[in-house]
């Protein structure tokens, strides 16, 4: 009997085997039928450590002998209290808020309606967002109105809001996008959200720090809400513990998901200054923050983030991913010399590269030609159009990474040949 199970953009049409997964650790997945499948994106962005670390284990067994799940509206427990001081500790100091939920796109969800709120409640209605293009924030309807416009999301556009888009800013063309910011920022938008750093589903698009740095500046000159969206460079990725650290940039919001228990179990936070605070408090009720899930700081799901932090307090987390970064550049540098690669880049743990045969359109044919011939490798590698990229679990040994940088010269070779 075929599985009747709709898998996550996934064309079932296309009849492709779906491995089942049975266990996993450090950074292998292992399948029913026996193999050892090396994890080189980290399970989709989010294991951090590798995989079933022994202490997040620990503390989600031993939170599960507790307490499992309360109303969080009127109520709270010991492990969100925790936990939103140990993030208000490690995280810049002005972020002194944090308002808990589920994913990514709705830790964004509750950004963009934290930014109107605000704005609303100061009496100055401001609506329009700013966005980067190329730009990913989730697959939520309010997450893909700020997020590209494309295949993924055509059969929805016209229930996706409007936005104003800056450009890429792309090598020698830094100053389009922070003229075309400041353009926008005279018709009072609401705020602007960005990817720091790195846009992830946009293709692992890399862009300089004082570009960064800028946005915020202009930003701040104009009074527009600066939202972070941190959900896959935060916790380390990039090579420090948020991308914005790079730029030396706090911003008004904070969104942080898919690290932030290790990758074990799903939770995000949404991390706002006082002043967006403020602007929801009142003995009104009609001022409050009207937002809520049903598993809003699920206990379970706050005890894994408590170790997480933990281990980030107690281990040479940053030690290992320098380390990791040193590993992943010289690997790099191997294959950036082969005839077929273009656009060679790396930040912090994520390195990518463009295969040059194909027209780099998502459902152009060598994605899916990548996909089957690394997983024919054991890999999970998913690249994005030709784009293949390696994010792995910061836990990785050498004799993985070697495998995988044989399989990406590989693929290079034929797509060559
Ligand atoms: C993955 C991702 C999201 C969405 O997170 P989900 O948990 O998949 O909803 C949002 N923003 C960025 C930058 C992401 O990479």
């Amino acid at each position: 009997m075929t599985s009747p199970v709709w898998h996550p953009f996934t064309q079932h049409g296309l009849g492709e085997p779906i491995p089942l997964v049975t266990h996993s650790e450090g950074a292998a997945l292992h399948t029913e039928d026996g193999r050892r499948i090396v994890d080189a994106i980290s399970s989709w962005w989010v294991t951090t450590h590798g995989h079933r670390h022994p202490r997040i284990m620990a503390a989600i067994a031993e939170q599960a002998g507790k307490l499992d799940q309360i109303i969080f509206a009127g109520w709270t427990h010991e492990p969100a209290e925790t936990l939103a001081r140990g993030l208000i500790a490690m995280m810049p100091a002005a972020l002194s808020r944090v308002f808990f939920s589920d994913s990514g796109s709705t830790s964004v969800e509750v950004a963009l309606k934290m930014a109107l709120g605000f704005w609303t409640n100061r009496g100055e209605p401001r609506h329009r967002i700013l966005v980067m293009e190329h730009s990913y924030h989730g697959d939520t309807i309010g997450a893909m109105s700020v997020g590209a416009r494309g295949v993924f999301n055509r059969a929805y556009a016209p229930l996706l809001f409007d936005v104003g888009t800056l450009p890429f800013p792309a090598a020698g063309r830094e100053q389009a996008t922070l003229d075309a910011l400041e353009a926008a920022c005279r018709a009072a938008p609401a705020a602007l959200v960005v990817e720091p750093m790195i846009l992830g589903a946009g293709g692992m698009l890399v862009y300089p720090a004082w570009v960064l740095a800028e946005m915020r500046a202009i930003c701040a000159r104009h009074g527009v809400l600066f939202i972070a969206d941190e959900v896959m460079t935060g916790w380390g990725r990039t090579g420090t513990l948020l991308a914005c650290e790079q730029a030396d940039v706090v911003p008004d919001i904070l969104c942080l998901s898919k690290g932030l228990t290790g990758g074990s179990i799903p939770l995000a936070v949404t991390m706002a200054t006082e002043a967006i605070y403020e602007a929801h408090l009142s003995d009104d009720r009609a001022r409050m923050f009207f937002h809520s899930s049903s598993y809003t700081a699920n206990p379970i799901a706050c005890a894994a983030a408590n170790a997480n932090l933990a281990i980030w307090r107690e281990e040479p987390v940053l030690e290992r991913i320098a380390d990791l970064e040193g590993r992943q550049r010289q690997r790099l540098a191997a294959l950036a010399g082969h005839a077929a690669v273009r656009n060679a880049r790396q930040l912090g743990t994520i390195t990518a590269i463009e295969i040059a045969a194909d027209t780099g359109d998502y459902l152009s044919n060598l994605g899916p030609h990548l996909l089957a011939f690394f997983r024919d490798k054991n890999l999970l590698l998913r690249p994005l159009g030709n784009t293949v990229y390696v994010m792995p679990p910061y836990c990785i040994e050498d004799g993985d990474l070697d495998l995988i940088y044989a399989a990406i010269g590989e693929a290079c070779d034929s797509a060559n040949a």
